[in-house]
């Protein structure tokens, strides 16, 4: 067995491309997930999704089959409840969906001045007068925060503008630049490691991604295995300036058993 393997305690799959794509669950992903169970090792899974805390997340993916627990999912909302809690006493006014603006009610101002403002995917909250008292908080002294900063995005029914549009909107009004919750921010991955108590070395991240999912296990030190589906494009672990501590390149999640071959 892999001596690598013997460390690990803990994966940290990614959601979209590795379990899970346009709405399915990937072959082997349910297989994959219970064996990490079964082998005692901590599983999260983590998504740029930003219209909910991976609790309100949970619902859809389980509907849509795939079986996740309560508590396993991290979103870039998650991390902003982290972020609020690290900063007691201060102000936040937050532009997200309508579901996590009632969720973070309790630490929310509504007029400026404040501390923080937290812009997330507020595509069924969004307004003129909205985005512009955003602004004006911003305006005030607020500095911003983005739960992710994405261009844009593809549901059931097209392609839809994302998050790091409007970010990028009130960027250039305020002429600051945003502080960044969600992936490929290094904070994103050691906030979730520190929900499972684990170190950087003693976790595996799992992603279809070289630039985020294997970039981010280089950044933390944590090692990392790319799968085949997704967004992968053949070559992709060729375009790596620098390689995890242990890093493999595997079909599908399917195969991610074989890889690590744990004591059992
Ligand atoms: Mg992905």
């Amino acid at each position: 067995m892999n001596r690598l393997a013997k460390q690990i305690k803990g994966i940290l799959f990614d959601l979209d491309g590795t379990l899970w794509f346009r709405g399915r669950v990937i072959e082997g992903a349910n297989e994959s997930l219970e064996w990490a169970r079964g082998q005692g090792l901590e599983v999260k899974i983590l998504t740029n999704v930003d219209t909910g805390t991976g609790d309100m997340i949970r619902e859809r993916l389980v509907k849509g089959g795939l079986n996740v627990r309560p508590g396993e999912i991290y979103t870039p909302a998650d991390a902003a409840l982290t972020f609020v809690k690290q900063n007691p006493g201060k102000r936040f006014h937050f532009l997200v969906s309508r579901r996590l603006t009632t969720f973070f009610q309790p630490f929310s101002v509504a007029d400026p001045p404040s501390d923080f403002v937290v812009v997330g995917n507020c595509r069924d909250n969004l307004s003129y007068d909205r985005i512009n008292m955003a602004f004006r908080h911003l305006y005030e002294g607020a500095q911003l925060v983005a739960l992710q900063k994405g261009k844009y995005l593809v549901r059931a029914d097209g392609y839809h503008i994302d998050t790091g549009a409007f970010v990028t909107a009130l960027e250039y009004a305020s002429g600051q630049t945003a502080r960044l919750l969600g992936k490929p921010e290094k904070g994103f991955f050691l906030g979730c490691l520190a929900e499972m108590g684990l170190a950087p070395e003693e976790v595996l991240i799992v992603g279809d991604s070289v630039t985020t999912d294997i970039e981010g296990a280089v950044s933390i030190g944590a090692a990392g295995i790319l799968v085949k589906t997704g967004k992968y494009r053949p070559g992709d672990e060729e375009t790596l300036a620098a390689l995890p501590r242990w890093f493999e390149v595997i079909g599908s999640v399917k195969q991610l058993t074989q890889v690590i071959g744990h004591t059992g």
